[in-house]
């Protein structure tokens, strides 16, 4: 089975065993869960698109490893034109759910996985590229979803892992065994990691020698035994429980954070990818966050397509539609919109091959992107705020729309041009909304700036590969400057 039907990874995701918390209580069917479940519905569209025969050649992929066509989202690059469609592929979901559809954190695992494993192998004769291969194939085979666990909480900032008061607040190995180790800690933020089948864990910095215990990266079902997630609250969660989708801004779609708790977690060897070489660790954080920096520029910018066609709808709706700042509103939204997109395209089309064979992306220009992604989308969404009106943060609720005497009061009042039903209008209004403020605004807004890094890790990253240098080196050969 090289791809699931949207069905059948519902049901592979419901016969896992979970451990999940929210709210204080135990989740006992995730799946069923109605905060949860949008999330949910947004991987899964990563599997319905997978189906569909227009979508093929962005979904899927050809595996060299099992010869079979596989989902994009289990694929090892082998080309920049895999690199690029991965990107249009993030955009196409983005716009079907306007939210964080989630599977992207663990193909930029894979990839940052298969080179790096080779490259540890090459120096230290370690087997983790042969371990991270036969992982990989399974998930390929079984079309699974599988979260790329990097960020560790981190405790005290100006210290080393080995250097914290409470030594877990790095994930570590506490104990090694001849058939594996035993592991401890947490990763914070973990995208989707309730609805994986699969968890790559990856340190979260580089390390030195003294802190080789937190140099480990390994993979697990998330249901194995001593894992446990706590659910992160959004803004507006509970409306979901209120039995209104029109309140909800976007009832189908929705993304998903955890605490994922290891408490004396045991690996197995053959799923160890990395166990004490510190000197990787630095490697492997570089090339995830470089992949997951250029999956912004895909993501983001299709969410970003609803919410500008979204601000273009309000503005219809209130007949503002012909005015000329919302016009020029409009095409500020787009020009930052398509400007991520360019860099996403841009640092695909600038990729190159690892040692390993597989295809990286420009580091500079992946980086580039991503602090752009810090910035555009807080100002897409400021003008998407101004051209909605302040009626997006002060409408009535759907029931007081359904009431007998209220419902024909604010017919009246709410109402924009004629032709349009004040139903519609509060509908894209909630819809922005969920984008700006809502559940959605965790994706879209907080998302952007702290995932994949926050802004100050890029900029570290754009002074590694700036190459002043050869740019002083212009400079001075045609000033004619000799030294
Ligand atoms: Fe994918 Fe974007 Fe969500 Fe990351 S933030 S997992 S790239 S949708
Ligand atoms: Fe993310």
């Amino acid at each position: 089975m090289a791809l699931m039907t949207g069905e059948q990874y519902i049901e592979s995701i419901r016969k896992l065993n979970m451990e999940v918390y929210m709210f204080g209580k135990r989740v006992e069917s995730p799946v069923d869960d109605p905060i949860l479940r949008p999330s949910l519905n947004s991987v899964r569209m990563t599997y319905d698109l997978a189906q569909m025969p227009e979508y093929q050649d962005l979904m899927t992929a050809v595996s060299p490893y099992t010869g079979e066509r596989v989902n994009r989202f289990t694929h090892i690059h082998q080309s920049t034109e895999d690199l690029v469609k991965k990107v249009k592929m993030q955009r196409l979901l983005g716009q079907q759910t306007a939210a964080c559809f989630q599977r992207c954190v663990g193909m930029d695992a894979f990839n940052a996985e298969f080179s790096t494993t080779y490259d540890t192998d090459q120096k230290y004769g370690t087997h983790y590229h042969e371990n991270f291969r036969k992982f990989m194939t399974y998930c390929q085979e079984n079309d699974l979803t599988v979260d790329g666990a990097m960020t560790d909480p981190k405790g005290d900032r100006s210290k080393a892992p080995s250097q914290q008061a409470d030594p877990d607040l790095f994930l570590h190995v506490v104990e090694r065994r001849a058939d594996g180790i035993v592991v401890r800690g947490a990763k914070a933020h973990q995208t989707g990691a309730l609805n994986s089948h699969e968890i790559i864990v990856m340190p979260t910095q580089s390390m030195k020698a003294e802190d080789a215990d937190y140099a480990v990266s390994f993979a697990l079902p998330v249901d194995a035994k001593g894992i446990y997630m706590i659910i992160g609250r959004q803004s507006c969660d509970t409306r979901k429980l209120e039995g209104s989708e029109m309140d909800v801004g976007n009832a189908e779609f929705g993304g998903v954070e955890a605490l994922v708790v290891f408490d004396d977690v045991f690996v197995p060897n053959d799923r160890i990818f990395l166990n004490g070489e510190y000197e990787f660790a630095g490697v492997l954080v570089e090339r995830f966050a470089g992949y997951h920096r250029q999956s912004y520029g895909g993501c983001k910018v299709g969410v970003g397509d609803v919410l500008i066609g979204a601000a273009a709808v309000a503005a219809e709706y209130n007949g503002a539609a012909k005015a000329s700042h919302i016009k020029d509103k409009l095409i500020e939204m787009t020009h930052l919109n398509e400007t991520l997109y360019a860099c996403g395209i841009a640092c695909s089309a600038e990729g190159h091959p690892t040692e390993s064979g597989n295809y990286l992306i420009d580091l500079l220009l992946a980086n580039v992107c991503k602090q752009n992604v810090t910035r555009f989308p807080y100002e897409i969404v400021r003008l998407a705020e101004d051209i909605a009106g302040g009626l997006m943060v002060t409408a009535p609720s759907e029931a007081d729309l359904r009431d007998p005497k209220l419902g024909p009061v604010i017919e009246k009042y709410l109402k924009g041009v004629d032709s349009v039903p004040t139903e519609n209008r509060l509908r894209i209004l909630r819809l922005i909304e969920n984008l700006a403020l809502g559940t959605a605004a965790v994706g879209y807004r907080t998302e952007s700036m702290h995932g994949a890094g926050s802004p100050q890790a890029q900029r570290i990253m754009i002074s590694r590969q700036g190459n002043l240098e050869h740019k002083k080196a212009l400079a001075k050969k045609l000033a004619h400057i000799k030294e």
